[in-house]
């Protein structure tokens, strides 16, 4: 999609710093990281957000977590734990409308989340 900023990192449009490429999904550092690790994973075609998942995703959504616990022992915080995130809409605070999972880690993070 033309106008999204995360089809734009996908293009190489506009760059960011990837950690992670394949031929489905790509995963960067987030600006604003809420941890000390914060990635976002995001599938390489444009799908709004989980609402918009469709049966023929399954497979794609399953690899997007399969490459979040793959960076997670990359980044080696799979022994103390991570968390991996996915808002949907307004109250769950979504602001960028191209899927994508944060995955977190590097320090305790609390529950219930806010
Ligand atoms: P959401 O609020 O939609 O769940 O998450 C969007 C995330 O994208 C936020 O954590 C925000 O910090 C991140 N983000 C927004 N703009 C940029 C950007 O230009 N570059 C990167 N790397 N992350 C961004
Ligand atoms: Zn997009």
């Amino acid at each position: 999609m033309s106008t999204c900023l995360f089809c734009k990192f996908v293009s190489r449009e506009i760059p960011t710093q990837i950690v992670y490429e394949d031929e489905h999904a790509l995963a960067f550092r987030d600006i604003n990281p809420q941890a000390p690790t914060h990635i976002l994973v995001i599938p390489r075609m444009h799908l709004e957000n989980l609402a918009a998942m469709q049966p023929d995703h399954e497979g794609l959504i399953g690899h997007l977590l399969w490459v979040c616990a793959e960076i997670a022992r990359q980044e080696g915080i799979e022994a103390d734990g991570y968390r991996v995130v996915l808002n949907t809409n307004r109250a769950a605070g979504q602001s960028v409308y191209h899927l994508h999972f944060h995955l977190l880690g590097g320090r305790s993070l609390g529950w219930p989340p806010g």
